[in-house]
This record gives structure tokens, sequence and C-alpha cells, in this order.
């Protein structure tokens, strides 16, 4: 027998090390960015098409490169960043592994024309699957021109688990974004298939963030600000009542890298103590700063994951500091979250006469009175049959003299509770209007006769770049739904009408309402983009918990549930309709 042991070929192991680096097309938007920030450039413009399947070009301004060292670049584990393992505890370039051009020209067409400021000619060199097909003289300009076509050409299988170009341009986005924070004093353009998405000229943090996600954030930012001997921290955080449900302004950077760090992230969130209504993230922009000895940033090759030598203490020093800043602002009194579903507890003043609850007895009543204690209760309080017939009557008010028609009671305007022969039905509110919603939304779309109701003033509204990107890859499925929502460029899109279920008021905060749970429902795989969709309109416009129902509004609410296919669950799983056995509730009262 033979040997069966050799060696892979290098364009082989090259393909197999890009997929770890290259995992998509926004894997080399941050790698060819990083290059140019590393190459010292003042000016780096970023050109893409169709989401980066097409194109992605990213032209800089720095230091360009020899005609031999364009020719090493695309080698595996070239660089010029490191030269020994003890650089990599000094490490203040965004690379250092010298993977990533490799790891493109084995699964793309990769061509660089690149020139030195001080030469006369540039070098231009074309590689594809990782083989060398050009290399010649150029006039290009200083600075280095980076052009990746066809992304996995030669992977077919990868290519074809690219997402949509919705998807795939909000992970550009995303990765852009990660990049131009880090460095607010260069300037950056993003064009996508001929429409400018950003223009960031050099400016400070405060405006870099603006750039990024809107002016609306600049209202919303508290600086943060501390130094210690361990760590230097600095950035900014966000007003409490401007957290959101969904994750999406949270950034962590180290020396510079952006990192994922959910342990220090619960440091935040701990940082804003009780502060923060349910389920709401803060937005932060921290930036960390330490010798580079202290931490690790190799254990992972996209450099998302850092390992720090003290994470314990550094915990403490973020919890302080946001402690600090929040405190600092004095956030703490002017908070206002929404008041719905709170019970207001009334402050009693010296001068307010105190008045005692009326509480009616019954004067006759004699608790030792007889053998059988059921039996007797059930004479002195006629209302107590089995069936508890006519019980929520004890709670009508004197003056209200309509017939009621009904026998249903809200609880904390949060519950419904229904007697049924059984018992007692609980039923919680938001919930089943949501499954009522969500069921009618889906055979709308089945028949294909959504009902939009035209808005008279047809409202725009502008989202940050990401958001759109969202909101544009659900708009086909909202149309079917009802909804008139049309793109109007720009990181705008216009509502004119609504599905006529949906109430129309505020349509803006509504459709931000949804992009965010649809966000957030992206996880669950088992679900179709159209019942994604259909669940997020239906928890964006149900009624909430703290909403007072009519009794009419209640015997609707109940009808509607019941005339559904699923009434018992909401559709993301929940438990909408609970009865409470009169045998359980007996066995409560046993004595
Ligand atoms: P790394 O960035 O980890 O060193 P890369 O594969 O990304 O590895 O790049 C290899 C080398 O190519 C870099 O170390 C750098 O010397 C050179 N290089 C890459 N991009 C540029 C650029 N835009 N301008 C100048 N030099 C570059
Ligand atoms: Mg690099």
């Amino acid at each position: 027998m033979s040997d069966i042991i050799h060696v892979l070929s290098e364009a082989v192991a090259n393909q197999i090390a890009a997929g770890e680096v290259i995992q998509r097309p926004a894997s080399v938007v941050k790698e060819l960015m990083e290059n140019a920030v590393d190459a010292g450039a003042s000016a780096i413009k970023v050109v893409i098409k169709d989401a980066g399947k097409t194109l992605i070009q990213v032209v800089d301004n720095g230091c360009g490169m020899s005609e031999v060292d364009a020719t090493v670049c695309f080698e595996r584990h070239a660089t010029s960043k490191i030269k020994s393992a003890k650089d990599l505890f000094a490490i203040q370039t965004c690379g250092f592994r010298g993977e990533a051009l490799a790891s493109m020209a084995a699964v793309a067409e990769v061509s660089v024309k690149t020139r030195r400021p001080g030469d006369e000619l540039g070098t231009h060199i074309r590689v594809a699957g990782s083989r060398f097909e050009l290399q010649e003289p150029v006039q290009t300009p200083p600075g280095t021109n980076f052009q990746v076509k066809n992304l996995f050409f030669n992977i077919p299988a990868r290519r074809k688990f690219l997402k949509s170009d919705h998807t795939e341009f909000r992970h550009i986005i995303n990765e852009f974004n990660h990049v131009v924070l880090t460095h607010p004093d260069v300037g950056f353009t993003l064009i996508h298939n001929q429409t400018e998405i950003f223009q960031l000229p050099p400016s400070n943090l405060r405006q870099r963030i603006i750039g990024v996600l809107g002016k609306a954030v600049n209202s919303y930012l508290i600086p943060l600000e501390t130094e210690t001997t361990l760590i230097k921290i600095s950035g900014f955080i966000g007003k409490p009542e401007h957290a959101k449900k969904t994750y999406g302004e949270q950034f962590f950077f180290v020396n510079n890298r952006f990192i994922r760090h959910p342990y220090f992230h619960k440091a935040v969130i701990n940082g804003y103590d009780q502060i923060l209504a349910p389920d709401h993230i803060p937005s932060y922009f921290i930036f960390f700063e330490t010798d580079p000895s202290k931490i690790d940033v190799n254990i992972h090759p996209s450099k998302t994951e850092v390992k720090f030598e003290d994470e314990r203490s550094i915990w403490q020093i973020i919890l302080a500091s946001v402690r600090e800043a929040i405190g600092r602002n004095n956030l703490s009194p002017s908070l206002d979250f929404s008041k719905e579903g709170v019970i207001d507890i009334p402050v009693l003043t010296k001068d307010v006469e105190v008045k005692v609850p009326d509480i009616n007895t019954n004067p006759g009543y004699n608790p030792f009175e007889g053998e059988n204690s059921y039996e007797r209760d059930k004479k002195a309080t006629p209302y107590l049959d089995d069936r508890f017939e006519g019980w929520e009557q004890l709670f009508e008010p004197a003056s209200n003299t309509a017939v009621t028609i009904n026998r249903n009671l809200q609880v904390k305007n949060k519950y419904i509770l229904s007697p049924v022969k059984s018992g007692v039905m609980v039923i919680d509110q938001k919930r089943a209007h949501e499954r009522i919603l969500y069921e009618r939304m889906l055979a709308a779309q089945e028949k294909q006769q959504p009902l939009a109701q035209q808005s008279l003033f047809p409202e725009t509204i502008s989202l940050n770049a990401a958001d759109y990107q969202v909101c544009l890859e659900m708009l086909g499925d909202l149309e079917k739904l009802g909804f008139d929502i049309r793109d109007f460029g720009n990181n705008c899109v216009v509502v004119h009408g609504f599905p006529t279920d949906m109430n129309s008021t505020s349509a803006g905060q509504k459709l931000e309402m949804m992009v965010e749970q649809f966000k957030s429902l992206q996880g669950e795989i088992n679900v179709g983009d159209p019942e994604r969709i259909a669940r997020a309109a239906a928890q964006t416009s149900a009624i909430n918990y703290g909403k007072q129902l009519s009794d009419l509004e209640m015997q609707q609410l109940i009808d509607q549930l019941f005339a559904c296919n699923n009434p018992n669950y909401s559709p993301s799983g929940k438990l909408i309709v609970k009865i409470l056995e009169l045998e359980e509730l007996d066995n409560h009262f046993k004595e």
C-alpha cells in the first residue's frame, strides 16, 4: 500500500482558509476597508454592485504598494503588519494575519491597481481562483484600488447560499458602520448600484455617529469618559428612554476594533439599574483603550472576539462609568416612560382628607352559625350559584343603569375574565388581538384582496440606512397585507395606506416598530417572510396592556378570537386563554 497523506495545494488551502475569513460580501468589504485604513488613507470610497455579489470596489489614497508587494500581498500569511510572534502583543493595525487578500483571491476575481505616491507608474494585477492572470504597469492615482468581482464564482454552493440583496447589503452596511465609527477622522463614501448611501466627511466621533445613524441620535447621546490604569473608556451611551427592544445600536470597540462582548454588555445594562423599560436595550458606542499586551485579539479569525486579561475588573469599571454618566446627566428624575399599564399611586398632601373606603358587610352574618358553611354562604350570597352567574354585577357602579350586555370583567386593563360553564376564562387582551389581526392579514394575503385604507396625508419616513434596507426587504410582503408603502430613495419611504384593520395614526412610529419586530423575528428559521411580517404587523398594532376596553369591545374581542383558527396561542406561540376550572377554584376555598 502506498502512503495516503499529501499536503494540500496552496489554492485548496486558501479556499479552505477563505471559508473562515470570507463568509459573505460584507466580509470582503470589511477586510478591504480595514486595509485601506491601515494604509493611512484619509479618503476611502466603497462602491458596491448587487449587494456585493457582482462587484465590491474599495479605493483609497493611502500608501500604495510596490510592484513586488502587490504580487506578494496575495500570498497566504503575507503581511507588512507583524514580523514576529511578539508583535502580536503590540498590534496597532486592523489587520495582521495576512490572510484576507489570499482568501479573497481564492474565491473571487480580484484586481488591484496600486501606486506609491513617490513612484511614477503603478502596478495592475489580476488574480482569480488563486491564479495570477495579469500583471502590468499602469497609470493610476496614488493609493490603492481593489476590485473584487463574482464572489464565490468557483464555489457554487457558497454562492447559492448568499441571501437576498437586501439582506447582504444590510450586512455590508453593518461592517461599513463598524469601520467608519472607529475612524471618524477619515472620510468615507458608500455607493450601491450608483446610489450614494453615505458621504461621511472627516469629523469627530459625535458627528460621525450622527452621520451613520441619523440626526435623531444627537438628542440622546450621553458622553462617557473614564480613565484608569487598567483601561480607558470613552464614547457615548444612549438615554434610557431611547432604549429599543432590538439590537442594532450597541457597539464596543477595543483599540479601535469592533468587538462583541456579551459579558461587558451585561455590565452596561446593569449600569442602567432599574431605569430601563422591560426588555429594552440601550444604545451605546463604547471605546476601550488598553495596552495591546493586555488583550488577545487572535482567538477568532474575524477578530470580533477579544479576550481581556482582567475582565472582572473591567466589568466593574464599565458599570461604574455608565452609572456615573447617567447620574451626571441628572437623568433619573426626568425619566418619562410610557405610563401605560402602570398604576398611578396618588401622593397624599397634608390638607387632603383621607376617606375610609366603604365596605359593605352583612350585619346578620354569624360565622359560627350552622354546620355546612358552603350551603350557608350560598344562601347569604345568592349570586354565588354554581355558574357564578351575575357575579360581576357586584362590581357595577351603582349609577350605571344600562343593562349589561355581557358578563366580562377586565382586570388591570390586561386580562379579560369571562365566566364559562366549567369555571372562569382568562384572556390576555394583547395576545388575543395579535392573533385576530394576524389571521386576518394572512387571510387577506391568501385571497389576494388586501384592503388598504388610503391615507389623506401620506407620511414620509426617514430611516437609518440599515433599517431602510430591512424595510425595502419587507415592502413586497407588506403590500400583500394591505400596506401601501413606497420607496422614496435616500433612506426614505412614504406611507400611503395601511390595512383597514390597522389604525394609521403615527404611521411612521408603527413602521419603525414593525421593522424592529421583523428584525427580532429574523432569528426564527421556521417562519417564512410573509408570516414574519404579518406577525410583526400584528404585534405592532394590537391593543396594548393598559388599554381600558368597553363592554362591547371586550365582547367583540372574545367573539373574534374564537372565530380564529387557533384562538389558544398568539402568533409567537404564547398562551392567550386559560380556564380556571371550578374545581380548582373550589380547592382554594376548601376548609
Ligand atoms: P493583513 O491586513 O492582515 O496584513 P491582508 O491580506 O489584508 O493581510 O493584506 C496583506 C498586505 O497587503 C498588508 O499587510 C499590506 O501590506 C498590503 N495591503 C493590503 N491592502 C492594502 C492597501 N489598500 N494599501 C496598501 N497596502 C495594502
Ligand atoms: Mg487586512
